[in-house]
């Protein structure tokens, strides 16, 4: 069987409102078409290689914890930013979104430096934005909804409009509660404030991440799976949030 390993980027400080499932969903997934999935733990202390991965996945974690994990990552930048230009599949929520960009200034006005590999920054301010969020998508040239919650104090903005949003908020707040943008897409990486069972009830994006895993190592998938149910709690949470 096909083996894959996910990095799990500090799973002891950058895991708020369980992001975690999103792992235990690809890897659940992965084994239903057939493949093998090792997650594998990434601490501060590790000497990091990243191209033994074939995707790396980072949760949302506060203030402090950005601001060790990102003195952490900033050594090995030009590794990651290599890696997510040759396609590796990475998804980044909230604190760690906000880590690819040029800074984070927290509402203290300390200012985080960021591993600016895209072009945007973050600013927190008063008044968290909290709540369930829907928005609309194109993956893989198809329309598509994505439901989720978000829960930050930070503001992003994009500096360059060559960087794209992973879609348009529809309910919610997205990157700043102002131009209706949420998250960013480049090649095989997403970053979104989308917090929690973000694949789970959105198997859409988990497959957009397993194909290119597969397809970076030239294997097809001959299955497709039965998502049922995984689309019956996709439409009941989108109607929720278009009722609220
Ligand atoms: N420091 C961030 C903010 O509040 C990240 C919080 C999070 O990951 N939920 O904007």
């Amino acid at each position: 069987m096909e083996k894959f390993i996910i990095a799990h980027m500090y799973p002891d400080l950058m895991n708020l409102y369980g992001d975690r499932g999103n792992l235990l969903c690809l890897q659940k997934r992965m084994e239903w078409y057939g493949l093998n999935c090792e997650i594998k733990n990434i601490s501060l202390h590790e000497d990091l290689e990243f191209s033994q991965f074939d995707m790396i996945f980072m949760g949302g974690g506060s203030d402090r914890e950005q601001n060790l994990v990102c003195g952490h990552l900033l050594k090995r930048t030009d590794q990651l930013m290599k890696l997510i230009e040759s396609g590796l599949p990475a998804l980044f929520i909230c604190g760690a979104y906000q880590m690819l960009g040029s800074y984070y200034k927290a509402q203290d006005g300390n200012v985080i430096d960021g591993l600016g590999i895209f072009p945007f920054h973050t600013e927190c301010r008063q008044g968290r934005l909290i709540g369930n969020i829907l928005i609309e998508t194109e993956i893989n040239g198809r329309k598509t909804s994505v439901v989720g919650f978000e829960n930050h104090g930070g503001r992003t903005y994009f500096t360059d409009p060559i960087i794209k949003s992973l879609g348009k908020v529809i309910k919610g707040y997205g990157n700043n509660g102002e131009d209706k943008t949420e998250g960013l897409i480049y090649k095989n990486l997403i970053g979104t404030y989308l917090h929690g069972p973000l694949l789970p009830k959105n198997p859409v994006l988990a497959d957009f991440f397993i194909h290119n895993m597969t397809d970076r190592k030239g294997i097809k998938l001959n299955r497709v799976l039965d998502d049922t149910i995984e689309k019956i709690a996709h439409e009941q949470v989108k109607n929720k949030i278009l009722a609220e």
